[in-house]
């Protein structure tokens, strides 16, 4: 009997992607029934990945630890990964800020009387710092407090091996248990092509080609600055620091790619885009370090996103911003990106902050609300391109590493 030849699941996800652009389109008049009858399939999508995205992270991070054996080496990776993703945050919102000045000339000036944005409570920076560590054991998992189950990963797994062979039942039940998962979140993502297109094809039958007209000039800049970060930023430091063809890089992130960019959430993508890194040889144990905790701080995206719309909305309100003010919205923007979820609509909710940071008027996030979701599916690619990215370069020194001990 003559073998079917099965579609890669990249094959598979990108004409999801063309399908559910067509149907969107056609569907544009439609789009209650969309978003009735089609997102609902999504969000299912969504469920089962946020279902498996604590269990993943909690046993792949302990299970990295474990093989590590140092907590020295933990320590020495940990720091190479957070001075990369602060580096690579602070280009990106540079990049964003010089390029929505070059075009500022084409951004549309809207009006800004009758707009209303209640702005959210800002956490003060403290407080943000006493909310990483759990109280409580149950409750990071159950609200799926990302930093609080690294922190929680992060002591179990430390002191698993401070315990050594007296611990080796435990050793054996978290690698199994982590084989365990990742099978089942295998099983999850072969549902993706599904998934995506019932997650766009919505979001393109609201908001049609119509909506854009007058944001238009605004998302191009966001996109342009986008793709030079991830063009530039990336192709070099894979290749510099990674020794990695960028071509091949971008090639096998397609999946993840395809899927943040669809989905809108980098915690959501953690499971592919792990499974694209390691097809990459990034090796398991950074991997399960690296990616988990990018998906949780690192979001370069985010921070391009909150540069050109922070330009946007000030020369709606007539305010040029001197190189002072920049300079917060640098400091602020690569903080509030640290603070963003990677979850849908996240960033908008932090550009609040930035926007506060050199006191331009909040309400101005009314202006770009409507179109969040097509901005935020451009910068949780970009995110989850970032830590991609870091986990080839990291995973590259250390083994460049042990091979010269
Ligand atoms: N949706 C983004 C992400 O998951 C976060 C944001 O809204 O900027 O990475």
């Amino acid at each position: 009997m003559k073998e079917k030849k099965k579609l890669s699941l990249a094959a598979q996800i990108f004409i999801a992607l063309v399908l559910a652009v067509i149907v969107g389109l056609l569907m544009t008049s439609h789009g209650e029934f969309a978003e009735s009858y089609i997102k609902p399939f999504g969000t299912i999508f969504l469920n089962l990945i946020k279902f498996i995205v604590v269990p993943v992270v909690l046993f792949s991070i302990m299970s990295g630890i474990i093989s590590m054996q140092d907590i020295r080496k933990v320590g020495s990776i940990g720091i190479k990964t957070i001075v990369y993703y602060l580096c690579t945050t602070a280009c990106a919102i540079t990049i964003g800020l010089a390029g929505a000045n070059l075009f500022k000339g084409f951004f549309p000036v809207l009006s800004t009387t009758d707009l209303e944005y209640e702005a959210a409570e800002p956490t003060p920076f403290m407080d943000t710092i006493v909310n990483i560590f759990p109280s409580n054991f149950i409750t990071p998992m159950s609200d799926a407090n990302m930093l609080q189950v690294i922190v929680m990963a992060l002591l179990i797994g430390f002191a698993i091996i401070l315990v050594g062979d007296r611990a080796k039942e435990v050793v054996t039940g978290v690698e199994k248990l982590n084989l365990v998962f990742m099978k089942c979140m295998d099983m999850i993502i072969k549902l993706s092509p599904v998934g995506v297109f019932c997650l766009l094809c919505p979001v393109v039958a609201v908001n049609g080609p119509a909506v854009l007209g007058s944001l238009a000039m605004v998302l191009l800049a966001a996109y342009i600055c986008y793709i030079v970060h991830a063009a530039v930023v990336y192709s070099l430091t894979v290749r510099t620091l990674g020794g990695l063809s960028p071509v091949k890089f971008f090639k096998e992130m397609l999946p993840a790619i395809m899927f943040a960019f669809s989905s809108a959430s980098s915690v959501g993508t953690l499971p592919i885009n792990m499974e694209c890194v390691e097809r990459l040889g990034a090796s398991r144990e950074v991997t399960s370090f690296v990616l988990p905790l990018g998906a949780t701080i690192n979001m370069d995206g985010t921070a391009i996103y909150q540069g050109v719309c922070s330009i946007f909305i000030a020369s709606c309100f007539g305010i040029d911003l001197d190189f002072g003010q920049m300079v917060t919205i640098v400091l602020t923007a690569t903080l509030a990106s640290i603070g963003t979820a990677g979850v849908p609509g996240a960033g908008m909710i932090m550009l609040a902050m930035v926007l506060q940071s050199v006191g331009l008027p909040v309400e101005g996030i009314a202006l770009v609300a409507g179109v969040d979701r097509i901005f935020d599916m451009g910068r949780t690619t970009v995110n989850i391109i970032g830590d991609a990215s870091c986990s080839i370069i990291v995973s590259s020194i250390e083994e460049k590493k042990s091979k010269a001990a």
